[in-house]
């Protein structure tokens, strides 16, 4: 089963659909191909799959992450992203059983979409995605020649897409503005794909930190939005991607507490007039061992 980012190689049709094209599939049981899409995954997954999924296992998602998962690179940008992890020395997924799905109401965004892949587009001068599809024809998965028709709109509300793309939205629309920085932004530093990675994709270790006093000195947040936003995953993560933009992005949205703002901009200060004094000591030592020569 692919991923949601087709790669070059991928067996899908090069030909991007929007939601009205009709598509002819149907998955069903007793389908002489019946799991055959699970024995084999390459599935991203988004951070409202890792808090579905980590509910519905009854663990923490730090937990989830280290037992089902493994980190890689979204695209070429830096950009952490997870994948399901198969069975050890196999590829099948692990949630496969020979009924079906084991996690089946709380299966990822990428395994909902199946046979159909989407493609978020970003215009350079707007900051809402659009969507885009394309059709994915492997020769293993025979419900293309099951006998129903519908469009591609139709089988997205099937397969209760809607709710979870609008979930989705924020941490699409982080990934496209970073990819659309382009290469002159650069790599991204450790500390900021570490902080991409835990708010993400790790929500309760980032309620941690958002709960910890050295957030709580840095960032003004209002008693009431902070309790709603710690009691809820859904509201953390959908905070956790405004404070994303904020940090990454500079697009404030969460006041910050003047004096703590003021300390830290008085660091960086401090903080670059030493490497500016270490780089002058530096020169002057040089210069000094070229005139001995
Ligand atoms: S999560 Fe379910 S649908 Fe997705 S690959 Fe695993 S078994 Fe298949
Ligand atoms: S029809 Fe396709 S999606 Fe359904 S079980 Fe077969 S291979 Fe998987």
């Amino acid at each position: 089963m692919p991923n949601e980012s087709p790669f070059p190689t991928s067996p899908v049709v090069p030909e991007m659909l929007d939601g009205s094209k009709i598509i002819r599939f149907r998955c069903r049981k007793g389908i002489d191909c019946w799991n055959a899409c699970c024995s084999n995954i390459d599935i991203s997954l988004t951070p409202y799959d890792v808090l579905r999924l980590k509910t519905r296992l009854g663990m923490s998602s730090t937990q989830f992450l280290a037992d089902y998962t493994v980190p890689y690179e979204l695209e070429k940008d830096g950009i952490a992203g997870v994948k399901l992890r198969p069975v050890d020395q196999g590829t099948a997924c692990r949630f496969m059983k020979p009924e079906g799905c084991g996690v089946y109401e709380d299966r990822p965004t990428a395994c909902r979409y199946y046979p159909v892949a989407l493609l978020s587009l970003r215009r350079q001068d707007e900051y809402v995605d659009r969507n885009s599809y394309a059709l994915v024809r492997e020769d293993h998965c025979h419900g293309h020649v099951e006998p129903r028709s519908l469009t591609i709109d139709e089988y997205r509300s099937e397969q209760g897409l809607d709710a979870y793309d609008e979930l989705a939205r924020g941490w699409r629309q982080l990934v496209l503005k970073k990819k659309s920085s382009g290469p002159t932004v650069g790599k991204p530093s450790l500390r900021s794909r570490q902080l991409f990675f835990m708010t993400c994709y790790d929500v309760d270790r980032f309620r941690n930190f958002v709960a910890s006093d050295a957030f709580n000195a840095l960032y003004d947040l209002p008693q009431d939005e902070r309790s709603r936003i710690l009691a809820d995953d859904v509201e953390l993560m959908q905070f956790g991607f405004r404070y994303l933009r904020q940090v990454l992005f500079g697009e404030a949205s969460i006041n910050m507490h003047a004096a703590a703002v003021e300390a830290r901009s008085a660091r960086v200060r401090e903080k670059m007039e030493r490497i500016e004094r270490e780089a002058a000591e530096r020169m002057r030592r040089e210069d000094e061992a070229g005139e001995g020569d």
